[in-house]
């Protein structure tokens, strides 16, 4: 089925593409577009846009993106593209949504016409309800992103159009973007001309509370990160948080050794009105999290969102696969690299959070062995191999999370992050410990520094710059991994560095500190439940159950709600201490759970006790964990003005 949708959209692109030639080249760096976004109603969730394209006379074919660089899908907001109107020397003209292809708009472009003047809004959602995509704007602050307010002619590379840019803020709002600035007045901000790539690659923060931190001060190329909140004082870094973050850049110079770009800028959003996200650029990140991300150590030390995406800009921007390395926001994107770009980035997100001292060395061990122990428990992978999940990435985003234990997620994350490791540990021991992963880094990410480019890469060359490195077979080492059913995950890399899985009744420090947020993670390694943690209609929700577990076994299932435990109203804390007091008793504990318009009691025998995951170092081998965790760029000084 998605074959043939393509290749009926191929056929669709080519004719238009041939029709559209000669407009198309009526755009040049000389003649460039001109982009004008207007932000001033941003607070009413509606973006303007106007946008002035050379065309010549003829059919022309107009595109709005469609695969959207980092979300690795066809995610293209097209519902809340709106308000279309096209206009030729003053003159509205008529035109024709293809058919069959939803981002694809016909218009003819009538004699001695060399410009179109073309308007129309973009509607953000206003809350995270919404099945369709993220909110961009809260009353306070806004994240633009360029591709929600673009359409540019069908055919061309997007290196090869030029468009100016300008924006329009609401009153007494600051911005931060990687994009560069031509001038600004008081009320417009014209960038420099740009190929629509690198428009699209710098998004913009703008907010009524928003502040500027450098994180490299009197170094080039610079650092910044802008942050935005919905108030002043989600913006109140500390000066431990904002040493940890310059320590991230020093980490990276000393990881890579080089950089690609001209400038970074992260654009951290701090907001409760959007869902936590990121999304990788060249040049800057689009970093969203909680409010609290500042002022709650548990939320700064548990997070490698920065670390993460700030990896991006070498593995995934600069070093990209070839089959995400498109032309254009149309050409499908194949993701059966992404254990690569997403993997590698997962791992290094998580060493570089604790190179950094953002995130303490016992959370880096906690978060491995959450990721071990679910990723170890997972029957999914009876059917789907992780190969398959990186194909299928497409569609597995957007995937629900009730019953994924069982579809699989994007699994190539986590999963990832095991498998380098193993490769990490495979380095040090083939050089007798002079060499590891980050000499891959070095060699495969780093090179000479560059503006912002594009290398792509092939399994090959992964598997050739490893060999480079140290002499292995990584052809099969990565094979094997992608197409296994297992059972179980690739542990190799945590036995390797000297430590293993086991399960204690102690809370798993990671999972508790993400419970008292939103989800209860640690039911899964007992009885096999996820539960909704939060208060509110959600809570009790079961997200999974993983299939063959005691809470499948009675016929609980993902979808339905646990109401109470032992007769009493379920909590965390109800819970838990029902299974430990199970331990001791010949009693089930009693679930009382609500199935839609019907609740029934299921009886679990499960006397196993509380099962919770966790590292423990193997006496004699060497702790080669707590070497990749530490610290290898010299020591930044903690700031006193910031
Ligand atoms: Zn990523």
């Amino acid at each position: 089925m998605i074959r043939r949708t393509h290749l009926h959209f191929f056929l669709i692109f080519t004719i238009f593409n041939s029709l559209s030639s000669e407009a198309v080249r009526a755009q040049t760096v000389q003649n460039p577009a001109h982009l004008d976004v207007d932000l001033r109603d941003a607070p009413k969730h509606i973006f303007h846009a106007k946008l002035t394209l050379p065309v010549t006379p003829g059919p022309l074919t107009l595109v709005y993106p469609k695969w959207i660089p980092g979300e690795h899908a066809p995610t293209g907001p097209i519902v809340d593209f709106t308000g279309l109107k096209i206009f030729a020397s003053g003159k509205e003209i008529p035109w024709l949504h293809d058919d069959v292809d939803m981002f694809t708009f016909h218009v003819d472009v009538p004699g001695r016409v060399n410009a179109l003047e073309i308007s129309y809004d973009y509607l953000s959602p206003a809350d995270t309800s919404a099945s369709r995509e993220s909110p961009s704007t809260t009353a306070k602050l806004a994240v633009l992103n360029w591709y929600m307010v673009t359409l540019y002619p069908a055919g061309p590379k997007t290196d090869d159009l030029t468009y100016v840019a300008s924006l329009r803020l609401p009153q007494g709002w600051k911005y931060g973007t990687a994009l560069p600035v031509a001038k600004e007045s008081a009320d417009l901000i014209e960038f420099t001309p740009a190929t629509l790539t690198t428009v699209i690659d710098s998004p913009v923060v703008a907010g009524a509370y928003l502040r500027h931190i450098d994180l490299s001060p009197g170094q080039m190329p610079s650092h910044m990160v802008h942050v935005v909140a919905d108030g002043p004082a989600p913006l109140e870094a500390s000066a431990v948080e904002v040493q940890h973050m310059r320590q991230l850049v020093a980490e990276t110079g000393a990881l890579f050794g080089a950089r690609h770009y001209r400038r970074y800028d992260f654009l951290l959003t701090l907001s409760d009105r959007m869902p936590s996200n990121g999304v990788e650029h060249h040049e800057s990140s689009d970093d969203r999290t909680e409010e609290d991300f500042f002022t709650d150590p548990a939320s700064f030390e548990t997070s490698d969102l920065l670390s993460h995406e700030f990896t991006h800009s070498w593995n995934g921007k600069y070093r990209r696969p070839i089959g995400l390395a498109t032309p254009d926001y149309q050409t499908p994107m194949k993701g059966d690299l992404l254990w690569v770009y997403e993997g590698l980035t997962q791992y290094y997100g998580l060493v570089l959070a604790a190179r950094s001292g953002i995130m303490p060395l016992n959370l880096f061990r906690e978060s491995l062995a959450s990721t071990a122990a679910s990723l170890n428990d997972r029957p999914g992978r009876t059917w789907r191999n992780l190969q398959d999940t990186a194909i299928s990435a497409q569609i597995l985003y957007s995937a629900p999370p009730e019953g994924s234990s069982w579809r699989r997620g994007v699994d190539y994350y986590d999963e990832g992050t095991l498998i380098w490791l193993e490769a990490d540990t495979i380095i040090r021991k083939q050089t007798g410990g002079k060499k590891s992963l980050d000499d891959f880094c070095r060699a495969f990410h780093g090179g000479e520094s560059t503006p912002p480019k594009v290398v792509p890469y092939a399994f090959d060359d992964v598997v050739a710059a490893l060999n480079a490195i140290a002499p292995f077979d990584w052809s099969e080492f990565f094979t094997s991994r992608l197409k296994s059913h297992g059972p179980g995950a690739p542990l190799g890399g945590i036995e390797n560095s000297g430590w293993k899985l086991v399960f204690t009744d102690i809370l798993n420090e990671f999972e508790h500190i993400d419970e008292l947020s939103t989800l209860a993670l640690e039911f899964q390694f007992s009885l096999g439940l996820l539960v909704h943690a939060s208060g509110g209609d959600d809570s009790g929700h079961i997200f999974d159950v993983i299939p063959g577990s005691p809470a499948a076994n009675v016929g609980l299932a993902p979808g339905m709600r646990l109401v109470a435990v032992n007769g009493r109203r379920w909590s965390p804390d109800i819970l838990r201490d029902a299974i430990d007091r199970a331990k001791n008793s010949k009693d089930p504990i009693e679930l009382l759970a609500e199935n839609g318009d019907f609740f029934e009691t299921y009886r679990i025998d499960y006397h196993g006790g509380e099962r919770y995951p966790h590292l423990e170092p193997v006496g004699g081998k060497t702790d080669l964990l707590t070497e990749i965790a530490r610290t290898k760029a010299p020591a930044v000084p903690a700031p006193t003005k910031y």
